[in-house]
């Protein structure tokens, strides 16, 4: 915006004031290589997927060319965003893109959506304090897979749209590795760590601004952002309705009613919840929740030591330094939480500002003593309730997608414990795998499991190749224990479709449990393939599951793709990964 200054950057650690980003150009590189792309994203973001082939592109999304005209002074000079974040718990001070820089907007008038398109990896900017603004190819291709491989599985993502390989650019990591670009894209890069920054600097009139910006440019505007929710709503899908909070202000008694604002951290609070239920029924760890890495769009963002679960472990962290598994799969709703009440801190003031005239007061100097301690108390009332809402809309999109993964129609009470709780008990003691036990279950006939003696015999395929893995060592025991929950799921599936209905009940279950899925192993064996034995094809091929997981086949090679597809090989399970990418 026009008051943020921003600066043309003389590249060089720094700390910036008053401004949240800071113009500054992609470092070139030579004989860059365009690795893959992804159609579906290029189509997405409103770009002609037949540009890709172009050296135009090339060049682009390697860092070459800008579209900025210095002679006529025309065009669009790329920048880096500024934020702070919180980093396991402990305030970080200011961070930003230090190895992102955004080129231009690019709209999709199909959805009437605009994209900011950034690199990851291309050089240093003022934000990269001591590190070399620079990517490995490792990560890299972790993150052009991830991205595409969420948004394929409609959990909400930033997009991938080419990966392209430096040869020339060795990065000084544990060891010299090779250096790779993503090109990237989001809605928007604003993350709650924007917000922090501001708030640690004190600077109320930018929050203002940067709120005011969120809530009419990047989300749909404030108009759409939800009001106060009416009585009918409160149901399982809407949350507790955020009820005016009684305050006394100097002029007497007055009814405070949800501001605009309040809306604003309410919808931010509810996309992040049907984001993080989609991760926990995925089994998506994203590894690394600090507030700069927690999209104001509820998007899955910044793609590190991320994994998927094999077997269901809910203590399991992807993340080798989380010692204290802060960021293990079970915490991540809790965590997300905390992320989003850093946030309504943030917009603390205006949050508990009961009119306009209100937050004006706050915003310019001369606040009255005692008066913004008001407001913020005004605010923990509100965030606490907002609370309430974020457990709810998580509870219920976690049930309604529990549900599809489940081959159920409707979602009952007892569906609870007798279905989700029970199988993953059973899946944790067992050490089943996760993703494959669901779609295991797509494919069971009902009819196949109308015997006890028939159960225990369909119990056995969700068992690992080698037999059981874990502290159970009785077979029997075991497939007694699977058995009886088929037994469950058989009544509830036939009382939801009817009998002989099972045909169309797994092509649904099979549209909700996907068969391939980027594995830690399978990402692994790719970055070996390719940076070590120079293969190329193999990351088309990979592409291709990623882009349609539902699918049974893929038209490659049957047999490379049921490997990809089947047990994950014994010592690859649950494997971590460090945070130097
Ligand atoms: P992350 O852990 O990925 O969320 O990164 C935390 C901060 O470190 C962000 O501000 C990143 O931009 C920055 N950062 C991470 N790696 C690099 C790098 N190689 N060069 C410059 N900055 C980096
Ligand atoms: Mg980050
Ligand atoms: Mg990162």
């Amino acid at each position: 915006s026009d008051s943020h200054k921003a600066e043309r950057s003389e590249l060089g650690p720094r700390l910036v004031k008053g401004a949240l980003y800071t113009f500054v150009r992609p470092e070139p590189t030579e004989d860059p290589e365009l690795l893959a792309t992804s159609r579906r994203a290029l189509l997405d973001v409103g770009i002609d997927p037949a540009e890709a082939d172009t050296d135009d592109f090339k060049q682009l999304v390697s860092g070459n060319k800008i579209l900025w005209d210095p002679d006529s002074q025309t065009g669009i000079y790329p920048w880096a965003q500024c934020y702070g974040g919180y980093q396991f718990g402990q305030w970080a001070g200011q961070l930003g893109d230090g190895r992102a820089i955004s080129l231009f907007e690019s709209h999709n008038p199909s959805t009437n959506t605009s994209y900011e398109i950034q690199l990851k990896g291309a050089g240093k900017t003022p934000y990269s304090r001591f590190a070399d603004g620079k990517a490995v190819l490792r990560s890299s291709i972790r993150e052009f897979v991830v991205s595409e491989a969420l948004n394929a599985l409609r959990i909400p993502s930033t997009r991938a749209l080419s990966l392209t390989f430096c040869p020339h650019s060795r990065v000084q990591r544990e060891r010299m590795e090779p250096g790779a670009i993503v090109c990237r894209a989001a809605q928007s890069w604003i993350r709650i760590g924007t917000f922090d920054l501001l708030r640690a600097r004190g600077d109320r009139g930018s929050i203002r601004q940067l709120a005011e910006h969120v809530a009419t440019k990047v989300l749909p505007g404030w108009k759409s952002l939800p009001g106060k929710l009416p009585e009918g709503e409160v149901s399982e899908t809407a949350g507790e309705p955020i009820r005016g909070v009684e305050a006394e202000t100097v002029e007497g008694e007055r009814k405070y009613e949800e501001n605009r604002f309040t809306r604003l951290f309410r919808e931010i609070t509810r996309r992040n919840a049907q984001t993080v239920a989609a991760w926990q029924a995925y089994a998506f760890t994203n590894g690394v929740l600090n507030t700069d890495n927690t999209s104001i769009m509820g998007l899955s963002i910044d793609f590190g030591p991320f994994a998927f679960l094999d077997n269901f472990d809910p203590s399991y962290t992807p993340n080798h330094d989380d010692f204290m598994l802060r960021y293990s799969y079970k915490n991540q709703p809790s965590i997300i939480w905390w992320n989003l009440v850093r946030l309504g801190e943030a917009l603390g003031e205006l949050i508990g500002a009961g009119s306009k005239a209100d937050e004006e007061e706050f915003v310019n100097e001369g606040v009255r003593k005692g008066w913004a301690d008001e407001l913020v108390e005004r605010a923990e009332t509100i965030i606490q309730q907002v609370g309430e809402e974020y457990k709810a809309v998580f509870m219920a999109e976690y049930k309604r997608l529990m549900t599809l993964r489940l081959g159920l129609k409707k979602s009952k009470q007892q569906d609870f414990d007798e279905l989700y709780s029970e199988l993953l008990d059973t899946m944790e003691a067992l050490e089943l795998d996760f993703n494959h036990m669901f779609r295991k279950l797509s494919n069971v006939n009902t009819k196949d499991v109308e015997t006890d003696e028939a159960r225990k015999e369909v119990a056995g395929q969700f068992f690992h190749k080698e037999g059981l893995t874990g502290l159970e060592k009785d077979e029997g025991a075991a497939r007694e224990r699977i058995a009886k929950w088929l037994d469950k799921w058989r009544a509830r599936a036939i009382e939801d479709w009817g009998e002989g209905h099972d045909d169309e009940r797994i092509a649904e279950m099979k549209q909700a449990n996907p068969k391939f899925l980027p594995r830690s192993w399978i990402l692994d064996e790719l970055i070996d393939r390719v940076e070590k034995k120079g293969e190329r094809e193999i990351l088309n091929q990979v592409m291709k599951m990623t882009l349609s997981p539902f699918e049974d086949e893929w038209g490659w090679n049957r047999e490379e793709e049921e490997r990809f597809c089947g047990d994950v090989p014994k010592y690859n399970r649950a494997m971590q990964c460090s945070c130097s990418s």
